[in-house]
């Protein structure tokens, strides 16, 4: 069978080829790959800057943005032939951290946690993969070929489940969210925040195409100006910072009004600014802001994920998938054109 593979650290080493089948062990599903979503990880993996092999190889399968159909579900299972499901992407540390232990590895606190695909452990850009049964999450049938966006919604789950506890101790409503970035992570973001019944402003660079008709048609308001103006004029309690732009890191927590809430979700690389740090702390500490930061999810981020997708219009959701790729021309889906937003390996046929 064929998968996507590469050596972590080596950018001209990604590639398709053939690899032995997967054996399910107990407990595991045989699962096949019908579409793989791909993010700016997997290319920061591509490019050798990113990822990790699983102990004792050299070479990682990427890939962990799985929609797939269980081929194989050992009874008794939960799962039948047939289903659709999403992989969780974290797989707790073994010691296991008092985190890890409960279930919340997105929360892992010694960083001996493996990822799917990214760190240390194989993921689901193959054929047929394998898939314990504990970290498969069912996909609605209805949800199709959209039960791909699972994962990155499983991001942004995490984000607001996370904006919520801290906006719970609130003495007035916070009900105006900024998203920054009209990526699939931002407008997911953006999505859930007007699933919440927020006044939602999304701000972004482009100045026309898709990415402001997906934002109107969510009923919330695009911006292309500067966060500063967009601050003044929107007062945003809730910033969800979705692009790692070192200035709009910054200026997410300059501009905010006071008691803001300011989660940051973007990673990127290293980046030098000046910045006046006394001028950033005394607008945090007198206006008694909250800025943190949010990685990955667990199970049950993955299931509010499932939830807000199913309740989300389909065919708003569908223009997210803006290009599929076949597997044979996969790299491909790495090249990020203007009007992309998620782009999709095709490895089966979603019906068949
Ligand atoms: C994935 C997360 C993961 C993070 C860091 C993201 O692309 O969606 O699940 O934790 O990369 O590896």
């Amino acid at each position: 069978m064929q998968a996507i593979t590469v050596v972590p650290g080596d950018p001209d080493s990604a590639s398709l080829g053939r690899i032995e089948e997967p054996r399910p062990k107990p407990g595991e599903l045989l699962v096949e790959t019908v579409r793989l979503g791909v993010c700016g990880t997997d290319r920061e993996i591509v490019d050798g800057t990113h990822g990790e092999p699983p102990p004792g190889h050299e070479r990682l399968i990427l890939g962990h943005e799985l929609l797939g159909r269980v081929r194989e579900a050992p009874p008794p299972s939960r799962f039948e032939r047939g289903d659709l499901v999403a992989g969780i992407v974290r797989r707790p540390d073994p010691v296991p951290c008092p985190c890890c232990a409960g279930g919340e590895w997105d929360m892992c606190r010694n960083g001996l946690y493996t990822e799917r695909g990214i760190k240390a452990r194989d993921g689901y850009g193959a054929e047929l993969v394998t898939l314990e049964e504990d970290f498969a999450i069912p996909i609605e049938p209805a949800l199709g070929e959209l039960g791909v966006l699972t994962e990155p919604a499983s991001v942004l789950a995490k984000a607001w489940e996370q904006i919520e506890r801290i906006r719970a101790r609130a003495c007035a409503v916070h009900d105006r969210a900024l998203i920054t970035g009209a990526g699939p992570i931002g407008l997911l973001g953006a999505l859930m925040a007007v699933q919440r019944g927020m006044e939602t402003y999304v701000l972004d660079r482009a100045q026309g195409g898709i990415k402001p008709e997906l934002v109107e048609a969510l009923g919330a308001a695009y911006h292309t100006g500067s966060i500063e103006e967009l601050c003044e004029e929107a007062e945003p309690d809730i910033i969800v910072e979705c692009t790692g732009v070192a200035q709009l890191v910054v200026d997410a927590m300059r501009f905010t009004a006071p008691g803001a809430i300011v989660c940051l979700t973007g990673v990127a690389p290293k980046r030098s600014l000046t910045v006046d740090v006394g001028e950033i702390n005394n607008e945090i500490v007198l206006e008694n802001d909250v800025v943190f930061g949010s990685v990955n999810a667990n199970r049950r981020h993955f299931e509010q994920a499932g939830n807000a997708l199913a309740r989300a219009d389909r065919d708003w959701l569908g223009r997210l998938v803006t290009r599929r790729v076949p597997l044979e021309r996969w790299s491909d889906a790495l090249d990020k054109g203007d009007e992309d937003i998620k782009v999709v390996v095709e490895f089966a046929e979603i019906g068949s």
